[in-house]
């Protein structure tokens, strides 16, 4: 399967790691739209957020404990995250992932 996010986990494509465990892969977004901008991603291959947390919501927990450590690490007091699903949500690369962005005030609703 031709993954992008796949290959960022099997190291081929080079990103710049937040956090790496054995299940979950954690890097800078490469077009930032905060001063924070994190890719919290499973190892594995799943479609999106909603097929992880069906399939193993162990590992889903795994992917939130991981991006709240992240937080805590680069201090931000106020953070959002969010899990894109679907393309007419803004989902364009079919790998699940959290984006977690801080730095900067968020509007709400979004949008
Ligand atoms: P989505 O639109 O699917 O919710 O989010 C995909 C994210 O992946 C986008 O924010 C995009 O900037 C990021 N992205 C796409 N290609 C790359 C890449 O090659 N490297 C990194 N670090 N991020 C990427
Ligand atoms: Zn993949």
């Amino acid at each position: 399967m031709d993954c992008l996010f796949c290959k960022i986990v099997d190291g081929s494509i080079p990103v710049s790691i937040v956090k790496q465990t054995e299940k979950v892969t954690a890097f800078n977004d490469i077009s930032p739209q905060a001063p924070t901008h994190v890719l919290i991603i499973p190892n594995q291959h799943f479609e999106n957020m909603g097929r992880v947390a069906e399939a193993d919501p162990e590992l889903a927990g795994e992917i939130l404990k991981v991006t709240s450590a992240i937080a805590k690490d680069l201090g931000l007091e106020s953070w959002r995250i969010n899990a894109n699903t679907g393309a007419s949500a803004g989902q364009s690369v079919f790998h699940a992932h959290i984006h977690l962005m801080g730095g900067r005030t968020f509007a709400w609703p979004p949008g």
